[in-house]
């Protein structure tokens, strides 16, 4: 019997990485759900669990390289290899406009959203090198592409994971690792809910979206999970968003 293929999700216990991880159990993936919200994290590894799926819960912060290091060598020691990673883990910091986004907010978004997906491959990498390839998913946003007034350290952010995304997708092509970026539209998880949107401006955010809708959490893990598990070798350093058409207009 082939051994058992392994996946690191960071952020997965909530929203868009528990759907992930999910998705990726299902495939048949042994995941190491990661997050800074430790009872997040283990009620993401329950729900695999009823579903018959195999995963194990690693606090880490991703800002942190100490703890990103570890978190790839807790995959490496309980399951012996690594084959998938999905960056996810992100927050949306303040809303403000550039003249006035205050500096400490700048600097948390930067240090997990595009920090945390340099330090979380810079130790993948090695260890994917180790097992012969990979694939790595990197979360990246339609505010990867596009401006976005009041969000100037997520969107600088979720360009430079776009950056990063094709840059070591370069680099890596001829030891098998595929490196891509995702850029999903608005979709329907405690991140948007936390940033407590009136009625007003979440229809504002729908009428964004020419299919009529914001997303669900499920329709980005399809697509990271197609990433990591089928799709063709020859998609590398692509950003893929998934977006309503949000970026049509
Ligand atoms: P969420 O708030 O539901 O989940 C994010 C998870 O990341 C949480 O469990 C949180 O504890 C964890 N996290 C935060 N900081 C962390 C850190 N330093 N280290 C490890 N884990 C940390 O949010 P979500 O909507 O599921 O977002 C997931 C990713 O998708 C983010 O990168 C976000 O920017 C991106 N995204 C979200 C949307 C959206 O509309 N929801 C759209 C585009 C992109």
């Amino acid at each position: 019997m082939p051994e058992q293929r392994v996946a690191i999700v960071t952020g997965a216990g909530s929203g868009i990485g528990r759907s992930c991880a999910l998705d990726l159990a299902g495939r048949g993936f042994a995941v190491v759900v990661s997050d800074v919200d430790t009872d997040g994290g283990e009620e993401s590894v329950k729900l695999i669990e009823k579903e018959g799926g195999t995963a194990s819960f690693r606090r880490a912060d991703c800002s942190s390289p100490e703890e990103s290091e570890a978190l790839v060598s807790f995959a490496t020691d309980t399951y012996g290899r690594l084959d998938a990673a999905v960056n996810n883990a992100g927050i949306g910091g303040e809303a403000a406009t550039t003249g006035e986004y205050p500096i400490d907010s700048w600097k948390k978004v930067i240090d997990v959203n595009l920090s945390g997906v340099f330090y979380g491959m810079r130790y993948q990498i090695p260890a994917m090198i180790d097992g012969g390839g990979g694939r790595i998913v990197n979360m990246a946003s339609i505010l990867g592409s596009v401006g976005f007034a009041t969000a100037c350290a997520y969107v600088s952010a979720k360009h430079g994971v776009v950056g990063l995304t094709k840059t070591a997708a370069q680099e890596y092509a001829s030891a098998g690792i595929l490196v891509n970026a995702v850029g999903p539209g608005f979709i329907e998880t405690p991140l948007l809910e936390n940033a407590d949107l009136d009625d007003a401006t979440r229809g504002m955010l729908v009428q964004l979206h020419p299919i009529g809708r914001l997303g669900q959490p499920q329709e980005v893990a399809a697509l990271v999970g197609w990433l990591c598990d089928e799709s063709p070798d020859f998609l590398t350093g692509d950003y893929l968003p998934i977006d309503g058409g949000y970026l049509t207009r």
